[in-house]
This record gives structure tokens, C-alpha cells and sequence, in this order.
């Protein structure tokens, strides 16, 4: 797979006698968005706490931005360019929605750590920051303090904020839980369009989401990916139909 920017061979992840990842290989190819979808409990929050470093797998190997990072810890893999948004943590509520996006493009610039003394006076960050809020649909709460906005606009902003961090590949864990039609609606416009930037492996329950986003859908039962295809591969497949989307 040499054009893959993420692979993942031969996962296992076991808790107690639970095989939560069974032997997954698969992978993340540059302007894809390639979506994992599986009943609950299927494995794949795990799945993604193991490529963003969070936990450690029992065995087999990670590849991304051709290293390997098996042993490489969360934070490491996020300088790499491996993003892992909608950690709350991410977000800084006391300063505003627009002081959190060029807090984040401060980091970029290497300057300065984003988490100490933020040079907030800096004007040329302002102008980016802007268009990153557009981009994300929250230009019009650029002054609100992130505190203050609502549930969905917080997720909005968490993906500003990893934009801003110019990453290589985004790990979006049910990015849309919680958000209205809405916002759903927004957010997958914007996702179609943040696939020319950075590569997406999507978890995500919303199955409209999935069939218009998705380049390449992998189901997950029981930790084992069951088939990996096309939409319309995935909606024609047997297996995926007993296992998941019903008849
Ligand atoms: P999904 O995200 O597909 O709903 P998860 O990855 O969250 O599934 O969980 C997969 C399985 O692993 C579930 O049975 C869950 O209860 C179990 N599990 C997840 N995390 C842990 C943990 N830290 N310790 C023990 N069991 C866990
Ligand atoms: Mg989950």
C-alpha cells in the first residue's frame, strides 16, 4: 500500500477475554474519506484510541506518513499531522471562539506554545482564523466565548481548531452524535469539502452521512471487519445487510 498515508495491519486489542479489534488491516488513502461503521460496541472507538495513540494494541502495526509509530505516544502522533478532534480538552473556554482558532495557528507558526503566553495582539492571525470560522460555519460567533456556545458549535469549532493545525489525516469519532438535522447537514458539506485538505477516517452512525460522504466503506463486527467496498458495495452486501443495516 505505498500510497496509503495510514495503515493498519493486523490489529488486535483485547480486554479480558473481549476481542475488541480482531485482526484488522486497513487503510486511509490520500482525499479519501474512508468510513468505519458497525453496530455498538463493534470496536471502533478503540480502533481509533489505538491509531491516535491513546491505547496500545496487543499487537500488529500502524504505519503513518510512511513511519512506523507503534510505539510512538498520542501527543508525538499529533505533531505528525494526526488529528483526533472533538477533545473538549482542545478547546479554551474562557477566551473567545475566534482567539481559540488563532491560539491554534500560533502553534502552527511555532512560535509560540499555544498554551502560554498567547500573543492574542498578533493582527495577521486574525484574517486566517476568519476564513477557518467561515469555512466551519461559525464566522457570526467569532466574539462569543467558546464557553458560551452551544454543543454543536463547539464541535464546529474543535474542527477549526484542527484545521488550524494543518494536519495530514483527521480521526472524527460519530462527529455528528448529538447535532441537529441541521448541523448534520453543515457539517457533512464540510467534511466533503475538507477531504482535499487531509484524508478522513470516519466513524459515524448517521448512514445518510456515511452514503453521501463516504469514498470507501469498512464494517466492523465483533472487532473484524467484515467487508471493506464502495457504497454501493457495502449496501449490496449480504453480510453487512444481516450484520448492520437490516433489510
Ligand atoms: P464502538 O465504538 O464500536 O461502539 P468500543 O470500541 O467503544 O465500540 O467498544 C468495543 C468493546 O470493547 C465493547 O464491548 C466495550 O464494552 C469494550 N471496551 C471498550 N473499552 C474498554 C476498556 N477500556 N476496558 C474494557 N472493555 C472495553
Ligand atoms: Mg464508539
Amino acid at each position: 500500500m505505498p500510497d496509503a498515508i495510514l495503515s493498519l495491519s493486523h490489529i488486535t486489542k483485547q480486554f479480558g477475554s473481549l476481542l475488541a479489534s480482531d485482526d484488522v488491516t486497513l487503510d486511509l488513502r490520500p482525499g479519501e474519506i474512508h468510513a468505519l461503521i458497525g453496530p455498538n460496541g463493534a470496536g471502533k472507538s478503540t480502533l481509533i484510541k489505538q491509531i491516535a495513540g491513546e491505547i496500545k494494541s496487543d499487537s500488529g502495526d500502524i504505519h503513518f506518513n510512511g513511519q512506523q509509530i507503534n510505539e510512538l505516544d498520542a501527543v508525538a502522533r499529533s505533531r505528525m499531522g494526526l488529528a483526533r478532534t472533538f477533545q473538549v480538552s482542545s478547546l479554551m473556554p474562557e477566551f473567545s471562539v475566534l482567539q481559540n482558532v488563532m491560539l491554534a495557528r500560533q502553534s502552527v507558526s511555532g512560535k509560540v506554545f499555544r498554551f502560554f503566553r498567547p500573543v492574542l495582539g498578533d493582527k495577521s492571525l486574525v484574517e486566517p482564523a476568519m476564513a477557518q470560522l467561515e469555512r466551519v460555519g461559525l464566522a457570526n460567533r467569532a466574539q462569543m466565548r467558546a464557553a458560551d456556545i452551544s454543543h454543536g458549535e463547539r464541535r464546529q469549532l474543535e474542527m477549526a481548531v484542527a484545521l488550524a493545525l494543518e494536519p495530514k489525516a483527521f480521526l472524527l469519532d460519530e462527529p455528528m452524535a448529538g447535532m441537529g438535522p441541521e448541523g448534520s447537514k453543515r457539517l457533512t458539506g464540510f467534511l466533503d469539502s475538507l477531504r482535499a485538505q487531509a484524508p478522513i477516517l470516519l466513524v459515524e452512525h448517521d448512514m445518510d452521512a456515511v452514503f453521501a460522504l463516504a469514498d470507501r466503506i469498512s464494517v466492523l463486527v465483533y472487532g473484524r471487519i467484515i467487508a471493506t467496498g464502495t457504497v454501493d458495495e457495502i449496501r449490496g452486501n449480504e453480510d453487512v445487510k444481516r450484520a448492520y443495516l437490516g433489510e
